[in-house]
């Protein structure tokens, strides 16, 4: 458990750590061990409404400030964070379940990377000039005052940051909720907010359950605009909810990737890359490859190799620096992704390796923990196929050629990410323009450029994230119209 830890998360309202005013906690919840170590507040209404005014009286400031000295603000912030990367990994492992090596490795930071680059990107971000022989006329980019995000318990501080950070370069005070599920570096990140210098009211983290807290920002008249990343029936309520003020919002979701491995791929490449994407954080990324389309003449050759490689991992303790696969995140998403591979069992699959849960000796021995698992002999329309599962879950299908490797990746509800192992360049295009997807790795996987655009199709989502994208969803755009001189 971190040093600095005392046992009780609060909010950070107004520039000050705050108890819920209710007194109401929830417990948070150590899942590679099963304890309950911290209590997080079960914020109401009521701490939203004290939020939303403290935000409300700095939006102004904030905005005036200038981007130059929000990044600087911005910056320190994340030295302050790289300062405590240890800390922070060592938290996010505790929450979470994750391999601490992976959050020390990738998730804190690319959470400093993501506040560092919005910092700098917002020095740089303003409007257009158009000029016409009648007409000069340029747009300014303005922040919308107060903004929300809500955020998911997979990537909890990376995900958190990658809205923050843009909300705040673009000049909005805002007011953050992350997941109830994995609060801890949200509330150390909140903790150094006054060191780094960010005026009272600016940023305002407020921690609860979805349904209590997350509810009444969607519903709150003085938060015109909220960034969500979740599930994709969450994302629906939220846009719902959100519809009725006509706030502007923007949906991060589910995916039910494939992994496209053709038989001109390179053999070792493709089947590290269906690894990585198959079983990174536990298949607990939006953008793992669950289903691995395999062009049937190599079929069978990638999956003996790919199921003895998988039969190697370790599953262990995350705090050991040797695991590869940590828990999973919750008792109750232990038990869904269990559910899921008894489906596929009664659904006709057959599994080649893992399907149980994986109960370890010593301290971990109460931790909640999944084989990884391969299956193959389902068809691509069954409900395994078809649904999130959000483990560590493949299957394995073959395919006859490229139409029908397209009509399988295109036949789900979801649209977020592919990938293609082919080494022959115009297939790997020709194919990329017709996956509905709204990003496609070719012989990589999850390797991004913060400026790109990130965001799924279909059910997988509503807008893009990434780079300018960001940052136009998180301000305004106003025409000013003259005649030319
Ligand atoms: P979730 O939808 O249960 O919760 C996400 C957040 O929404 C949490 O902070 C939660 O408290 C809040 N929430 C829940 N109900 C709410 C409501 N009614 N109103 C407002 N807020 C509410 O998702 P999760 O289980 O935390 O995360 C897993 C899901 O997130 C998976 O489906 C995964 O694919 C998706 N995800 C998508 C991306 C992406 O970029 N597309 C990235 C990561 C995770």
């Amino acid at each position: 458990m971190p040093a600095a830890f005392d046992g009780r998360i609060l909010n950070f309202i107004g520039g000050e750590l705050r108890e819920p005013l209710s007194r109401e906690y929830l417990d948070c919840e150590n899942p590679a061990t099963g304890e309950i170590y911290a209590q997080v507040p079960d914020s109401g209404a009521e701490d939203l409404e004290v939020a939303v005014s403290a935000a409300h009286d700095a939006a102004a400031g904030w905005r005036d400030l200038g981007a130059e000295r929000r990044a600087t603000i911005m910056h320190k912030l994340a030295d302050l964070i790289e300062a405590r990367l240890e800390e922070f990994a060592l938290a996010e492992s505790v929450d979470n379940g994750k391999p601490l090596s992976l959050a020390r490795a990738v998730d804190i930071p690319r959470s400093i990377s993501n506040i560092r680059f919005f910092a700098d990107l917002g020095k740089s971000f303003r409007g257009q000039e158009y000029t016409s022989e009648k007409s000069f006329s340029y747009t300014l980019r303005q922040p919308f005052g107060v903004v929300a995000t809500i955020s998911p318990w997979n990537l909890p501080l990376l995900l958190f940051s990658w809205k923050l950070a843009p909300a705040l370069a673009a000049g909005n005070c805002v007011i953050a909720k992350p997941s109830e599920v994995t609060p801890m570096t949200a509330f150390l990140l909140s903790k150094l907010a006054n060191e780094a210098g960010f005026p009272a009211g600016v940023l305002n983290v407020i921690h609860g359950r979805g349904p209590r807290i997350g509810a009444a920002i969607t519903a709150h008249p003085r938060i015109p605009a909220v960034s969500f990343t979740g599930g994709t029936a969450t994302g629906r309520s939220i846009y719902q909810g959100a519809a009725g003020l006509l706030k502007k919002v923007s949906l991060e979701l589910g995916g039910k990737n494939p992994t496209i491995v053709f038989d001109d791929a390179h053999h070792d490449l493709s089947l590290q890359g269906a690894k990585m994407a198959g079983f990174t954080n536990q298949g607990q990324i939006c953008l793992c490859g669950s289903r691995i389309l395999v062009q049937q003449d190599v079929y069978d050759r990638f999956r003996d190799e790919f199921v003895a490689q998988v039969k190697q991992f370790s599953i262990a303790d995350p705090l050991e620096e040797t695991t590869m696969m940590g828990a999973m995140v919750s008792k109750a998403h232990m038990e869904k992704v269990l559910g899921y591979i008894d489906l596929a069992v009664q659904e006709g699959g057959k599994i080649l390796t893992g399907g149980q849960r994986r109960v370890l000796a010593g301290r971990c021995a109460n931790g909640y923990f999944i084989e990884p698992t391969v299956i193959e002999g389902l068809r691509a329309d069954c409900r395994t196929n078809q649904e999130e599962i959000f483990g560590p879950v493949v299957t394995l299908m073959p395919f006859k050629d490229e139409e029908d490797a397209i009509a399988i990746a295109n036949s789900t509800q979801y649209g977020l990410a592919a990938s293609i192992w082919t080494e022959n360049p115009e297939r790997a295009r020709r194919v990329a323009a017709r996956i509905d997807s709204g990003i496609i790795w070719v012989n990589c996987w999850n390797m991004r450029d913060l400026r790109t655009p990130f965001g799924g199709m279909k059910n997988s989502g509503v807008g893009r994230e990434g780079g300018l994208h960001a940052m136009e969803f998180f301000t305004e755009v106003k025409t000013v119209c003259q005649p030319a001189a």
